[in-house]
């Protein structure tokens, strides 16, 4: 369907309600039947038919269909946050005894789903690099159920390749889940190689003004239907017809704001990496990448999520270079309006925590919206604080 289409109409009917452009927040808990016979036979689908809002909002619902539209999938789910999409699509396919192939470092709450929370419930996994199809072949049991991939992660951008992974999860009935967020589905639709199910963090480029926190799940009906049933209605949650009105307002913008971010990341990239103080820059689409091929092969754009890593003699240069920052808000989170910087070394020396993995030195940036010589001066100045510049 035409980009156009789905984000300015598509999943609306405005006949409906007045005519009114903007969908109305439908903000009602349950919804009235005229006889017995409707009531009964609303129960047939409690996810297309009006209930309870626990199954169905009207206003969510529009918000449902676009997602899928966008992802190219038959179906989707929203949900009240991006870690109970991964949650609820990961659950929805284990059972005890079962075991899941998951790309090593992978973000923080699906770690901790694998390693805390499905653990306890007899479910293994193996953490693999995945950019090397062999570790990700050799990890495969009998017993595999779940091949889990973020192509690119938020923080090193490590990339899978999608076709060649979801070859090898259909030859052994192991089903694919990915987690989308970072390219979003304007830059990647990993449905078109095969990957079973999209994950998102809405609260990132979907919703896009850091307002909202929200998730999806966009799959064929069949998986959305096994999800909905069992994980959505038990888990229940969800996204609210108001958080649902906000994201359906931030779509509106979308391809606006990726290309604007990615636009301007791309030039911040080229004058960083020609900096004295910068060691390397970790980009999907700068030629440096290792994986530059394989990104540029499966990917039409990169947004403006990146890591550089400075030349920094100690935590107190990069400290510094951080306080320094006037124009990026230190903050975790990305994909609004405003540039974020998210430094690694505020993750070592935390009292009762065990030092990052990432280094120490390296910071990770988000290009909002902003102007890209109102940014660079402020990065420039900032650099002068690294040592070795
Ligand atoms: C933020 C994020 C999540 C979690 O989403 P929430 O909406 O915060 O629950 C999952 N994956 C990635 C890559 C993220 O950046």
């Amino acid at each position: 369907m035409n980009i156009n289409e789905i984000l300015s109409h598509h999943g609306e009917d405005r006949k409906k309600y007045f005519n009114s452009i903007a969908p109305p927040i439908i903000q009602a808990s349950n919804f009235v039947f005229d006889n017995l016979d409707d009531f009964r036979s609303a129960f047939v689908d409690e996810l297309e038919n009006h209930i309870y809002s626990r199954g169905n909002n009207p206003t969510v619902k529009i918000l449902r269909k676009k997602i899928a539209a966008l992802e190219g999938t038959e179906d989707a789910l929203v949900l009240g946050s991006g870690a109970s999409a991964i949650a609820a699509a990961v659950i929805g396919n284990v059972k005890a005894g079962d075991h899941i192939v998951c790309v090593e470092a992978p973000y923080g709450w699906t770690h901790k789903l694998l390693t805390i929370f499905l653990e306890r419930f007899g479910v293994s996994h193996t953490f693999v690099d995945g950019r090397s199809m062999s570790e990700i072949e050799n990890a495969i049991q009998a017993n595999t159920k779940v091949l889990y991939l973020e192509s690119p992660n938020s923080i090193t951008f490590d990339c899978q390749d999608l076709r060649a992974c979801s070859q090898l999860a259909k030859s052994k009935g192991i089903t694919t889940i990915i987690d989308n967020s970072y390219a979003s589905p304007i830059y990647q639709k990993p449905a078109q190689f095969g990957i079973d199910i999209m994950v998102h963090s809405a609260s990132k480029y979907l919703s896009g003004h850091s307002d909202v926190v929200a998730g999806v799940i966009c799959a064929n009906k069949e998986m959305i239907q096994k999800i909905f049933k069992s994980e959505y209605m038990t888990l229940g949650t969800i996204l609210s017809p108001n958080d649902a009105a906000l994201v359906i307002r931030g779509l509106r913008t979308l391809p606006l704001r990726l290309e604007r971010s990615f636009q301007t990341a791309t030039e911040i990239v080229a004058r960083l990496e020609k900096h004295p103080a910068v060691e390397r820059v970790l980009f999907p689409f700068s030629k440096s990448f290792p994986q530059y091929d394989l990104a540029t092969s499966q990917m039409s754009g990169a947004g403006g999520l990146f890591s550089v890593i400075l030349k920094a003699k100690d935590i107190q240069e990069m400290e510094n270079f951080v306080h320094r920052l006037q124009r990026f808000l230190l903050a975790v989170s990305w994909g609004g309006y405003e540039s974020l910087v998210m430094p690694f070394c505020a993750f070592y020396n935390v009292p009762g925590r065990e030092n990052s993995t990432v280094p120490w030195n390296l910071v990770r940036f988000y290009i909002g919206l902003e102007e890209v010589d109102y940014l660079w001066e402020d990065i420039s100045d900032a650099l002068a604080e690294i040592g070795g510049s």
